[in-house]
């Protein structure tokens, strides 16, 4: 039977002639490869929607047998032709496209990784400012919508609120803040954990109820820049089980 589904393209590839496979995401189906046949050629089926990063309305059927995904027919919803133009942009969108294919997003989580990589494609067609945040802040947001949702300002301990004391570390297998007065109570930290501001845990607690659009309109102090990201690199690495080495993705 067929259905009708929007989905972002990841990836493209050609076997024999003029076939094609895709590698989509969608907002049920998670991560799968879909079969075009004839859809290099074909002038009518497919007009536009076989390039990666673009945002199709496509018919899905299965092959007789049922052993495959058939791709029957795509309209073009959005191609991001600014994205495409600009060098930095495409390098951006790439990194979060590789990211999205790195974790193998089953259909449980679909939903809001398709909904971020698009909001986040809508971002950077229409972006002007800084770029530099956004692959990061992109791991960070795609970790805590598919439900590691720790509680930045509040201590996991003893439940206190953040203030501007220091002293406060994280624990990343806990997903906890653990306040100076706690620590300094003389129970050693459990497993993985970073010394951090507070000023980075209202920066993370930002970054957990950002949307994309917020993105480029964020100003962040070197420091607590630096604090977020090597946390949120740390968390991903755990919880997620994927770190960024040399320009790929890889399992840890
Ligand atoms: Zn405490």
């Amino acid at each position: 039977m067929n259905a009708t589904e929007k989905a972002l393209v990841l990836k493209v590839g050609r076997f024999k002639e003029a076939d094609c496979w895709v590698r989509l995401l969608t907002p049920t189906r998670g991560v799968f490869n879909g079969f075009a046949f004839g859809g290099s050629r074909s002038r009518r089926r497919f007009v536009g929607c076989l390039d990666p990063l673009s945002h199709v309305l496509f018919t899905i059927g299965s092959s007789k047998r049922g052993e495959y995904i058939v791709l029957e027919e795509g309209s073009l919803l959005h191609n991001f032709p600014e994205i495409r133009k600009d060098s930095v942009r495409t390098g951006v969108a790439v990194n979060c496209v590789k990211f999205i294919e790195a974790i193998e997003v089953d259909p449980g989580d679909s939903g809001p990784a398709y909904s971020l990589l698009l909001e986040t494609l809508r971002m950077l067609e229409e972006a002007d400012g800084n770029l530099e945040f956004v692959p990061w802040l992109f791991r960070a947001k795609l970790a805590f919508d598919m439900g590691y949702q720790p509680d930045f300002l509040t201590c996991g301990t003893c439940g206190k609120g953040v203030g501007n004391e220091i002293g406060y570390h994280f624990a990343v297998e806990k997903g906890q803040v653990v306040c100076p007065t706690c620590l300094s109570g003389g129970k050693p930290l459990e497993g993985l954990a970073r010394p951090i501001s507070g000023g980075a845990l209202r920066a993370l607690d930002w970054i957990q109820q950002s949307r994309p659009a917020d993105w480029v309109k964020v100003a962040m102090d070197r420091e607590v820049r630096r604090q977020c990201s090597q946390l949120i690199e740390l968390f991903v690495a755990y919880h997620l089980g994927l770190s960024w080495e040399n320009g790929m993705f890889r399992k840890v």
